[in-house]
């Protein structure tokens, strides 16, 4: 038995956040870099987007939707 615990995890190379393996990373997972689009493009959000609920991190992804 795993624990989740043990997912592996790495740090954003643009906003510096962590992020920790998801199911959808898992053939990419050595590839991920960043924790989202918005990182990915280079824009790690530090220019403080007013839209930033537009431009969720892809680890806000896994909640709800209302
Ligand atoms: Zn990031």
């Amino acid at each position: 038995m795993r624990k989740k615990a043990d997912l592996p995890s790495k740090t954003c190379a643009s906003c510096g956040r962590p992020m920790v393996w998801r199911k959808a990373w898992e053939k990419v997972w050595h590839e991920v870099k960043y924790c989202s689009d918005a990182c990915r493009k280079g824009k790690a959000g530090r220019s403080a987007a007013p839209r930033s609920d537009q431009a969720a991190p892809t680890a806000l992804a896994s909640l709800p939707k209302v």
